[in-house]
């Protein structure tokens, strides 16, 4: 696993997330997801994010839930820089 190209490749998830990948670059990154456990995590991190705020977009999200958002990616960085 190469530390540099799964920076480059948390860019490209949250671009995937937002539909804005072409059809090579989204292959390129499931590919990767598919072979990355800590890039496959950020992805269902975000996308997690995503659905949240998807579902309160004409209220603001809870502050509570808000941070325990805030605090799992925080624990899975953690993880990924420990390991
Ligand atoms: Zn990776």
């Amino acid at each position: 696993m190469n530390d540099e190209s799964c920076a480059d490749f948390l860019d490209r998830i949250v671009y995937l997330l937002d539909n804005e990948l072409d059809a090579g670059e989204i292959r390129e990154v499931k590919l990767h997801l598919d072979e990355c456990a800590p890039c496959l995590e950020r992805y269902d991190v975000q996308r997690t994010i995503k659905t949240i705020v998807a579902r309160s977009c004409h209220e603001a999200a809870p502050d509570d839930l808000r941070q325990r958002v805030i605090v799992q990616l925080r624990q899975i960085s953690v993880q990924i820089s420990d390991s």
